[in-house]
């Protein structure tokens, strides 16, 4: 009875597609260039997914306005039908009450009828029971041949306005009964006329419950798109973070030489390796940077240009500042007192970004200056060995 919006199968494709996206994730890329490309083609079918999820919203939107309106034509329809059935049923009302009427009358012109049919008779058995003899002494009784045809003329006058009577009262009795089945007719026609009228209440009342449930159907609809739009649009937002992630990381090295980073200090008191008298650490006897000796509090400069990727407090290292300076090129600043730099911070070199302290397992104030290189902790002293040789 109703048009309707074909959402659901849609709505079935969008979750087959978002389960297809989560497939990609898990997949591994030779390089960095190769995730980026994916990640954009990744992007862009989450983004024509979206504009669909979005045109089916203006669809479900535009067939909502339909189904509102629908619903008030209906209701706009429904009281017309039913003031045109309480018009019907008040005519049955006055139908029935006049032909109440006209069976009284019909009723009251039989008996009228009956009546003087009566008094015709009797006077017909009057004349005729004295014979032709009677009728005709009361013809001879006369005086004068005028009196005697005056007297003849009296009685067929007066059977003749009886008869006349009769026929009129005959005429008036067919004509009502005539009426009253006019009117019954008209009665019957008016109960069809209803009967219709019952009939097509009833379907726009069917019609108006299915607007009602599909109007319903179209708000869950819309939900449940809206939903889906917000989960595409997070998913997106995690891809745009991923490959602003990917592109950093493919930057260049920034160029030129690592500077010294503790301006006020150049002694190393513990170089980077094996470390022989910590070796009962196990795994910890390897140092994998530099110690510089300095009081605390002391700047600490950034060993080259570069964006902060970590400002943070970890076990052992403390209060720990790393920067990347692209090209997979990181330095690494640790057991500092304050650092004065935040995550995704650019900084230049010799930017003065923390202060020497002694906080994380450190036995006094000193930096330890790391420096990797792709992930791979590397020896401070051939980025930096130039300035203590
Ligand atoms: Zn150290």
């Amino acid at each position: 009875m109703v048009e309707k919006m074909k959402i659901s199968v849609l709505i079935k494709r969008l979750v087959f597609l978002a389960c297809a996206f989560a497939l990609m994730f898990s997949v591994a890329f030779a390089t960095i260039d190769d995730e980026i490309r994916q990640r954009e083609l990744e992007k862009e079918h989450l983004l024509q997914i979206i504009d669909e999820i979005n045109a089916s919203l203006n669809e479900n939107r535009k067939f909502q306005e339909d189904v509102n309106i629908k619903i008030i034509n209906t209701n706009l329809k429904l009281g017309e039908i039913e003031r045109e059935i309480n018009d019907i049923s008040d005519k049955i009302a006055t139908t029935e009450d006049e032909i109440r009427l006209k069976e009284k009358e019909v009723a009251e012109l039989n008996r009228l009828v009956d009546e003087k049919q009566e008094l015709l008779n009797k006077r017909l058995r009057v004349m005729y029971k004295e014979g032709s003899v009677g009728y005709l002494e009361v013809l001879l009784g006369s005086d004068s041949l005028e009196e005697l045809l005056s007297r003849a003329d009296i009685l067929q006058t007066i059977v003749k306005s009886d008869q006349d009577m009769i026929v009129e009262l005959e005429d008036a009795k067919a004509l009502a009964q005539k009426k009253k089945e006019e009117l019954a007719a008209k009665k019957e026609h008016l109960a069809e006329l209803l009967g219709q009228k019952i009939v097509k209440k009833e379907e726009q009342e069917a019609l108006l419950a299915d607007l009602h449930a599909y109007s319903l159907e179209l708000i869950q609809d819309e939900e449940a798109l809206q939903e889906a739009v917000a989960i595409r649009a997070a998913e997106q937002a995690e891809i745009d973070r991923i490959i602003e992630r990917l592109e950093l990381s493919k930057l260049a090295y920034v160029g030129g030489d690592f500077i010294w980073p503790v301006p006020s200090s150049y002694r190393i008191t513990s170089p980077f390796g094996y470390r022989p008298e910590l070796a009962y650490l196990g795994a910890g006897s390897f140092h994998n940077g530099m110690d510089i000796g300095a009081n605390w509090g002391e700047d600490v400069l950034a060993a080259q240009s570069g964006t902060v990727v970590t400002a943070t407090t970890m076990w052992g290292y403390g209060n720990v500042l790393m920067i990347d300076h692209g090209g997979g090129m990181v330095t690494v600043y640790g057991h500092l007192s304050e650092i004065y730099v935040s995550q995704g911070q650019d900084v230049q070199v010799g930017d003065v970004v923390a202060a020497i302290g002694s906080t994380g397992i450190s036995t006094g104030p000193h930096l330890h200056f790391e420096v990797r290189d792709n992930g791979e902790r590397k020896d401070p002293m051939e980025y930096v060995g130039q300035y203590v040789r």
